[in-house]
């Protein structure tokens, strides 16, 4: 045995005590590892100053970013009422509660009404970190509300995803409401009304097979992953590498399944300049055929 013998004891965890450092000041980039001053980037709108990486934008900041001032938002008070009263490894309801505590929102999108340049719009804007912004029961009929909101108002519907897909503890009820959706949209199309749909990072399931895909303008953000199975799942099934950047905006660019991959900062000019350029279409298709004439919104420019 030795004589002397260090005894070590280990460091107590400071449980109680503050870091001098609040959390969340600084953010690093994971593209281009640049450090980034929080403030920064909420001017910025989530936009890496250096290399443009494209952080994850919350619904909110979405709207906020989209519309020229204030918002009316619809059917907040929605929520899930756990039909399946499904149970994986904790319940849904347990997930559902936890998440409504930390977003503070009743579901995984918002709709709201306002005015993008000065088109009125009906928006729904999808929330990642609500359960994977996944598409139960009350996301499907906010949307299809959304929708019907904007025939009834003869609007045109801007969609913004960010989901996981449909969402399981909900089953099959979940899947029906891609058909939902699709046929609201379907409604909106024969209103001769335009849909931009909008592709952020990560569009994929559920939400990709329907309307994700549905728009007549589809507009994805740089880099986002847009799929509907995920790529492991693809290359176990195919047994096949996939090439580099497969289910990235600018694959799906290059091989036809977006119109455009747009930054961030510029999202909102092409949104309206899209929304004009359709509205004027339509307004020309009015006048060429007397019975088919539509009302034009009085925001119309
Ligand atoms: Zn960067």
């Amino acid at each position: 045995m030795a004589w002397f013998k260090k005894v070590r004891k280990p460091i107590e965890p400071q449980a109680n005590k503050e870091s001098r450092v609040p959390e969340g000041l600084w953010i690093k980039c994971p593209s281009c590892a640049e450090i980034i001053y929080n403030k920064d980037l909420v001017a910025t709108i989530n936009v890496c100053p250096k290399c443009a990486h494209h952080f994850r934008l919350g619904a909110s900041e979405r709207l906020r970013m989209l519309f020229d001032g204030e918002w009316e938002e619809f059917d907040a008070g929605l929520q899930s009422t756990d039909p399946l009263e499904f149970v994986d490894t904790k319940p849904y309801k347990t997930r559902l509660d936890a998440s409504i505590t930390a977003t503070g929102m009743n579901d995984a999108v918002i709709s709201a009404i306002g005015k993008i340049d000065g088109i009125e719009t009906s928006v729904a804007a999808m929330e990642y970190s609500f359960i994977g912004g996944s598409m139960g029961v009350v996301v499907g009929e906010k949307i299809t509300r959304a929708i019907e909101r904007a025939i009834g108002r003869r609007l045109p519907v801007v969609i913004v995803s960010a989901s996981g897909g449909a969402r399981m503890m909900e089953g099959a009820l979940s899947l029906m409401q891609m058909a939902k959706i699709s046929a609201a949209l379907a409604r909106l199309d024969r209103g001769r009304l335009p849909y931009t749909s909008v592709l952020t990072d990560p569009t994929t399931g559920g939400v990709t097979a329907s309307f994700a895909m549905l728009g007549d303008v589809i507009i994805a953000e740089p880099k986002a992953l847009i799929g509907f199975a995920g790529p492991r799942v693809i290359e176990q099934t195919i047994r096949q590498k996939l090439p580099d950047g497969f289910q990235r905006s600018e694959f799906l660019l290059e091989h036809g399944m977006l119109d455009m991959v747009v930054d961030r900062r510029d999202l909102k000019a092409t949104i309206a300049r899209v929304m004009r350029f359709a509205l004027a279409g339509r307004m020309a298709e009015a006048a060429a055929e007397p019975p088919l004439a539509v009302e034009v919104p009085a925001s119309q420019p």
